[in-house]
């Protein structure tokens, strides 16, 4: 593994606990009793029923539209320059899928059970996958797992989280706390074991919205190849496809990459099938002028690349 992806390991650990516990730790939840969010264990409310107007006025300004302004004008920011980097790094739904996508292809060869073909079991990367059957016990115990964590979580974003909890191990869940476990665990269970890619390409308004406003800005952040060297491709197996997660094609046009989740696998499947051989990745991580290759090459046009863009560090300065 390399720095980058220990550094990705350690940031999507960190978010799944802290989606599993803000609730319990009054961190972030709606309180659906008292009808009003909790933010760090303190009520977040409007409080403009006794309030005069100007008083009124200044609490929905500083504690709604200033909040909301401040996460989405955040959020548009951080999509603008770096993508899909919250889906990649932190979303605990993609941490699902990134799990169960590995334990899939131990029991099947394939990262979901739609691909036609199995991925090869010593790829030219060093990655080396033996399936068995066996493995499937292991996956469905994951899908279960995930799926009612997943649910019990949601559930304590709106009650009582030591309530839902408690009545979970006491087996004593109320009836209505028992429809919705069981109702969202199946959901989830569909989703986790036959659609967890479709979901996050077309179903995540968080990822469409963040793949939208990525697209708009020809400079950012994406997945670079270095054309000028393509012909080492051909004593590979495309390794960097195998090692996707999202099952793109991460040599392809940024267009083509519209839900690329910044995750930088490819780059790493890459840097292991050249670097033994003392040769820099063709993939790399590439902004500003060097994603204008990624960005605009497309129908015949060539944007220039800077020498520089798949230059600037050597294998051994690593
Ligand atoms: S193209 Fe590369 S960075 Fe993008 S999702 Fe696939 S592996 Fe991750
Ligand atoms: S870009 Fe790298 S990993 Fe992908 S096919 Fe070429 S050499 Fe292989």
């Amino acid at each position: 593994m390399n720095s980058v992806q220990r550094q990705r390991t350690f940031w999507r650990v960190a978010f799944f606990v802290l989606f599993v516990l803000a609730p319990p730790l009054d961190l972030f939840r709606f309180d659906l009793d008292a009808g009003h969010f909790i933010l760090f264990g303190h009520p977040w409310t409007l409080d403009i029923r006794d309030a005069d107007a100007l008083t009124a006025s200044m609490n929905v300004i500083l504690r709604a539209f200033l909040p909301i302004a401040l996460v989405v004008g955040g959020g548009i920011w951080l999509s603008w320059k770096y993508g899909r980097l919250y889906c990649g790094w932190l979303c605990p739904h993609f941490s699902v899928v990134e799990m169960i996508n590995a334990l899939m292809r131990r029991a099947s060869g394939k990262l979901s059970i739609w691909e036609r073909q199995p991925l090869p079991e010593v790829q030219t990367d060093g990655v080396e996958v033996h399936p068995q059957r066996s493995g499937w016990l292991l996956v469905a115990v994951a899908v279960l797992f995930f799926s009612l964590l997943w649910a019990v979580t949601l559930l304590t974003y709106l009650l009582a989280p030591a309530e839902v909890w408690g009545n979970l191990f006491s087996g004593e869940l109320t009836r209505n706390q028992f429809i919705f476990i069981s109702a969202a665990t199946g959901l989830l269970i569909i989703e986790f074991t036959l659609a967890r890619h479709l979901f996050c390409r077309y179903g995540c308004a968080i990822g469409l919205f963040q793949s939208l406003v990525w697209m708009g800005n020809r400079k950012a952040l994406v997945v670079g190849f270095d054309r000028t060297r393509a012909t080492a491709c051909a004593d590979c197996d495309m390794s960097c496809e195998h090692a996707c997660p999202m099952r793109l094609q991460p040599r392809q046009i940024k267009r083509k990459m519209f839900t690329c989740t910044q995750c930088q696998q490819c780059i790493q499947a890459c840097e292991r099938v050249n670097e033994p051989n003392g040769q820099l990745s063709l993939l790399r991580m590439v902004s500003d002028q060097c994603a204008l290759d990624v960005s605009e090459r497309d129908f015949g046009y060539r944007p220039e690349v800077p020498a520089s863009c798949f230059q600037r560090r050597s294998v051994s300065d690593r």
